[in-house]
């Protein structure tokens, strides 16, 4: 079995081939580990190996292995990728860098509420549900612009942009149309005046290239790097 640093390099490598064929710079793509379910000396060997941004779903999973990892916590960002309920918005708003998962207004006024005043501001994204599956959480794309004025008003929080968990397709071509329609939505909200949105997080280990081919600029990579999950 490959190890993480090999695995880490090779994902490097396929971000820079699919940036390549999109015409785009290597550099236009952020690569964000996808640590969940991992121990944290997984998350020590690829940080060893050059990783600098973590992602992760699970909120107390996450909290503890930041405080495992205390001795890197200056030279690296972590990022919520899952679903966040109302009650663990102070834990996260103290110890993360971005959430990718605001899909409400409640979640994002107790994130701005609870940031601590000597934080720099919460990096957020509105995570729509691309795909339309009524069990999926996310705002629903009728719905986004709305609420992406109501967070950028919020003092303590910076809206970056838009993040979409697609429903799994095989295809190449099957995987680029959530995407699409996602990097759509924000280039309206961009056009509509939310010009502050950078940030177009989708893509991951089974769809990358698609996401890169239309504008992707956060990737969110687990298993190609860590290998297959026990769990979710
Ligand atoms: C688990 C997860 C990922 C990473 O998925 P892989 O297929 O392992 O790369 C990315 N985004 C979210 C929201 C996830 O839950």
């Amino acid at each position: 079995m490959a190890t993480i640093p090999e695995n880490l390099h090779r994902t490097e490598a396929r971000i820079e081939a699919a940036c390549a064929k999109a015409g785009r710079s290597a550099q236009s793509v952020t690569l964000l580990v996808v640590s969940k379910t991992f121990p944290s000396m997984a998350v020590r060997e690829a940080h060893a190996a050059g990783a600098r941004r973590f992602g992760e779903n699970y909120v107390q999973e996450a909290l503890d292995k930041i405080e495992d990892l205390t001795d890197i916590r200056s030279g690296v960002e972590w990022h919520l990728i899952g679903p966040l309920q109302s009650n663990k918005t102070k834990p996260v708003a103290e110890a993360f860098d971005w959430v990718h998962s605001v899909d409400r207004l409640k979640i994002a006024q107790r994130l701005s509420e609870q940031r601590p005043a000597g934080m720099p501001p919460l990096n957020v994204c509105l995570q729509v549900n691309i795909s339309g599956e009524a069990s999926k959480s996310g705002v629903a794309p009728a719905d986004v612009e709305t609420l992406a004025r109501e967070v950028a008003a919020l003092p303590r929080l910076a809206l970056r942009g838009l993040m979409a968990v697609p429903e799994p397709e095989g295809d190449f071509e099957a995987q680029r149309i959530p995407h699409r329609a996602l990097a759509a939505l924000q280039a309206r909200l961009i056009s509509n005046g939310l010009t502050q949105l950078d940030t177009l997080s989708i893509g991951m280990s089974a769809d990358l290239e698609a996401a890169i081919a239309e504008g992707s600029t956060m990737v969110r990579i687990g298993s190609a790097i860590f290998g297959t999950r026990s769990k979710a």
